[in-house]
């Protein structure tokens, strides 16, 4: 039961480190577009906790997204041992904070894998809503 090959796990960090630090860097290829700008001005974002432009503290904001990246990251470590009902309710999680297509597919292939076919056909149509197709650079390897 060799899966080390698969794309989610080529995706995962390291497994020595703690989910709760991995916050202090982003788990996806690229962060969600969501990210890159102040959801007051729109003014792009830099790496203080307030905005250039409009002063807006962010600190609330940057908070939620580390906890979206520590759920993100401890679904993938899931996924990668093997444990795919709990990679699915952890990436769900994120969700829950933060919409992505890579914890989508995650959630898609996690879901497939333990025989949830009604929630990776549910989480399939919010993937295709987005816009981004079950194509990519996730597979359920
Ligand atoms: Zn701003």
């Amino acid at each position: 039961m060799n899966e080390s090959t698969s794309d989610l796990d080529r995706a995962a960090l390291p497994g020595t480190a703690s989910p709760r630090r991995a916050g202090s860097s982003p788990v996806l290829r690229g962060e969600p577009p969501g990210r890159r700008h102040c959801p007051t001005c729109g003014a792009p974002r830099g790496q203080d906790a307030t905005c250039y432009r409009c002063k807006s503290d962010l600190s609330p904001l940057i908070g939620l997204e580390r906890e979206a990246d520590a759920w993100r990251a401890e679904a993938r470590r899931c996924y990668a041992q093997g444990w795919y009902r709990q990679a699915a309710a952890l990436a769900q999680r994120a969700l829950r904070i933060e919409t992505s297509s890579e914890d989508l597919k995650l959630v898609i292939c996690a879901c497939l894998r333990y025989g949830d076919f009604r929630t990776a056909c549910r989480t399939t149509g919010q993937l295709l809503d987005r816009g981004s197709g079950p194509r990519g650079s996730a597979t359920c390897g």
